[in-house]
């Protein structure tokens, strides 16, 4: 067993939460073949404190691991350092970007550590991080108290006739199966289950629950590491961490003691450490309590619905919000669909659904209360419809609805081959946008002409702990493998707080409308954005690189990335790339707009980031449902903020792309060619019908016609006429 697949037992067999500490140091003692392995935590004073140590334990040496601690985490990289004839190696461990500690390991001078070691010992440190923040967790938890109030009391339970519940149209596509939950649980089920069957029946519920829970996720960690890759795999270390944990058992024992049903008892052992959670003001913490709630739902899923609990691959998700590291278990899981309560339909968790295939609707209202464990469910995320127990006759007309898409699929496939081109002959490069090695994989598939769109953020979300540059070449370079002649469009971390939903590794505004997110935050961690660039120029080898730059709002926030970026192409010659990067600067705030005739000059290429530039100019946050409208793109100041960023592109004599999911809706992608965009990069599942639709129809006379439809004052005209055109 590697020393990863050693650390997702250890979070599973833990039996407290600082024996998982200590099991940790002793097995990677052993996996480095050192002799002393010691895990320091920082005191809020900033000093090492050594929590868990394996082997001699640096008797001799205990101030030389101290400093090597101290300047590792100062320096944010591995160190070396010698003492009393021995050879130390330490790595910094951070959360949040936060320093929390290091660990240190240790050996004789004669087998001095070896770059190659530094480098895996900084990985090892970034996986054990998730580790020290669970065991935080839970004695940070165990400390605050407060008084338990009663439950709430149940609404009544669902009946079992066909409901349509309206939400919003989130990713495309229909999905037929059965519900789980995730995240959140019918309070209704549990009233249900009220009548202890006496304390021996109900404690082997629990423990027979829970056996089943971890066993689940185990095996979904493992079908994630086998899948995305072992960076994603340690997404579930605060689950297993919480499963495993005494005081939760305790409480639960208690409660059965008292009476309750075993169900009760989990339900209000995880109300009142939830309660206490929220008492804390960690961000880390407050991000935990999804995972209780999830591992809540996971147990109560096992106790109350096993008998209805359908099979993986025929699940549909009903969940409280879609967050990135939720669709990435999905996928992996092999669910079919996902609806949620909240979330904003250009959410990062959506893009990811989107991307992947997997048919979604958001917002819709007490969705948990009236659906049920293993209940038959339709998710229609093309009309943003559930449907809860669907008649004979529903299932009918979805499973024909079904069955016309995958005829009208077959059409595409025709169009594969060709270059993208309107009937009246207007040329434009059709890219993908991607996330995951699995869009790439789709994009060749559908002959996308290059990555316009490369999101680089999510192997920085699905798991605490940055990756390291190895890790991020070997990601990036799929990239590479599946498009040499490019373009390859990477783009530097854009992080904001809607991506740090699951798994924050930096502190970033808790509002995207407070503005500290992206390349601003990257200011704040220069070495983050140093790594990233000198993974890219290793993954690019003699490939042309194309960087990318997010939120751009000024000229000096440019220059001062590009500057940024050549530091750190300079600081690693290896990695200077030939031939030197093309710059992009994503236009996607309104100031940006203002100045896009200052940015073209400096860069070789613009690329218009339509999610966030609506957000930001027509203040809709792009995670609230109650403001999703599919009006907001034809708005007359998007349309016209588009026109003039081409119109100052051209100028410059710069390409000007649309990256945003404006650019896959037909009418809309009609209209960008007109404006004069020289490029759509799309989601790559929707590049084959984009790419038949666009070439049936004629974009010339539209764009005659555009300088009089941007001068219509509302979004519902200028949706009408331009349907009209696209119609005619
Ligand atoms: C955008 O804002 O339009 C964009 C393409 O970037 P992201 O959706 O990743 O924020
Ligand atoms: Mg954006």
């Amino acid at each position: 067993m590697d020393i990863e697949d050693r650390l997702i037992r250890i979070i599973a067999d833990a039996s407290s939460a600082s024996s998982a500490l200590d099991a940790a140091a002793a097995a990677i003692a052993e996996d480095e073949q050192s002799e002393s392995c010691g895990i320091f935590l920082m005191t809020p004073e900033g000093r090492p404190v050594l929590w868990s140590r394996s082997g001699a334990g640096f008797d001799p040496t205990r101030a030389a691991a101290e400093a090597a601690a101290v300047d590792a985490l100062a320096r944010v990289a591995p160190v070396r350092a010698q003492a009393g004839g021995r050879t130390l190696l330490a790595a910094p461990l951070l959360s949040h970007a936060r320093p929390i500690g290091a660990l240190v390991v240790e050996r004789p001078i004669d087998r001095p550590y070896a770059a190659a070691e530094m480098r895996r010992l900084s990985r090892i440190a970034s996986h054990i991080v998730g580790i020290i923040e669970s065991v935080r967790l839970i004695e940070l938890i165990e400390r605050v108290s407060e008084p338990v109030s009663t439950l709430a009391e149940p609404p009544p339970p669902a009946d079992q006739r066909e409901r349509v519940l309206h939400g919003v149209a989130a990713a495309p596509g229909i999905a037929i199966g059965r519900c789980v939950f995730r995240q959140l649980f019918p309070r209704n089920l549990l009233r249900l289950d009220s009548t202890s069957r006496g304390a021996e029946v109900e404690r082997e519920r629990i423990r027979d629950a829970l056996q089943k829970t971890r066993n689940d996720l185990e095996r979904l960690q493992a079908a994630i590491a086998g899948e995305l890759g072992e960076e994603q795999a340690l997404v579930f270390g605060a689950h297993l961490m919480f499963a495993s944990d005494p005081s939760l058992r305790e409480r639960v024992e208690q409660a059965i003691a008292g009476g309750a049903t075993a169900s009760l008892a989990l339900d209000r052992a995880v109300d009142e450490i939830v309660r206490r959670m929220r008492l804390v003001g960690d961000p880390y913490i407050r991000e935990r309590i999804e995972d209780l709630e999830d591992l809540r739902s996971r147990i109560l899923g096992h106790m109350l619905g096993a008998e209805h609990a359908p099979a993986p691959s025929t699940q549909l998700v009903v969940t409280s919000r879609v967050t990135p590291s939720l669709v990435v278990e999905l996928h992996a899981h092999g669910a079919l669909g996902i609806a949620s309560e909240l979330g904003g339909t250009t959410s990062h968790g959506v893009l990811l659904a989107r991307a992947l295939g997997l048919p979604a609707v958001i917002g819709v209202k007490d969705l948990a209360a009236q659906a049920q464990v293993g209940q038959s469910l339709v998710i229609d995320g093309d009309q943003g419809i559930v449907v809860l127990a669907p008649s004979a006759r529903t299932l009918e007309d979805y499973r024909a609805r079904t069955e016309a898409r995958e005829r009208a699929r077959t059409e595409f496939v025709a169009y594969r081959d060709r270059a993208p081109v309107s009937a009246d002959g207007v040329g434009f490069a059709l890219q993908a946008n991607v996330a995951f090695g699995v869009d790439i994989e789709i994009a060749v598939e559908n002959n996308a002409q290059g990555i316009g769109l490369y999101r680089t953020e999510f192997p920085f979300l699905v798991r605490d702990g940055i990756p390291t540059v190895d890790e991020q070449v070997r990601i990036y370079a799929k990239a590479f493998a599946a498009f040499p002649a490019g373009p390859v469009v990477l783009r530097i971390l854009d992080l904001a707080e809607d991506k740090l939903v699951p798994a924050g590794s930096l502190e970033v505004g808790r509002s995207a409308f407070q503005g500290y997110r992206s390349i601003r935050v990257l200011f704040d961690y220069p070495h983050i954005l140093r790594d990233q660039v000198q993974a890219f120029a290793i993954a690019a080898g003699a490939c042309r690189l194309s960087i990318l730059i997010p939120m751009v709002t000024s000229i000096e926030e440019l220059r001062r990335v590009k500057q940024l970026v050549a530091s750190a192409l300079l600081q690693h010659p290896a990695t200077i790339p030939c031939p030197p990067p093309r710059f992009g600067a994503m236009i996607e705030v309104p100031a940006a707009v203002e100045i896009a005739a200052d940015l073209a000059r400096e860069v070789d290429f613009l690329s218009i980031g339509t999610n966030d530039l609506t957000q930001y100019a027509l203040v809709i946050d792009r995670e609230d449902p109650r403001l999703a409208s599919p009006l907001d793109a034809y708005h007359p100041a998007i349309l016209r903020m588009i026109s003039r960023v081409v119109a100052a592109g051209h100028a410059a004599g710069k390409e000007v792309a649309v990256c945003g999911e404006v650019a896959a809706r037909f009418e809309l992608a009609v209209a960008l060619l007109a404006i004069g965009v020289d490029t759509l990069s799309v989601t790559p599942r929707a590049i084959p019908e984009l790419k038949q639709r666009l070439a049936q129809v004629a974009v010339r006379p539209l764009a005659q016609a555009m300088e009089r439809i941007l001068q219509l004052s509302t979004a519902s005209e200028l949706e009408q006429a331009l349907r009209s055109h696209v119609e005619a």
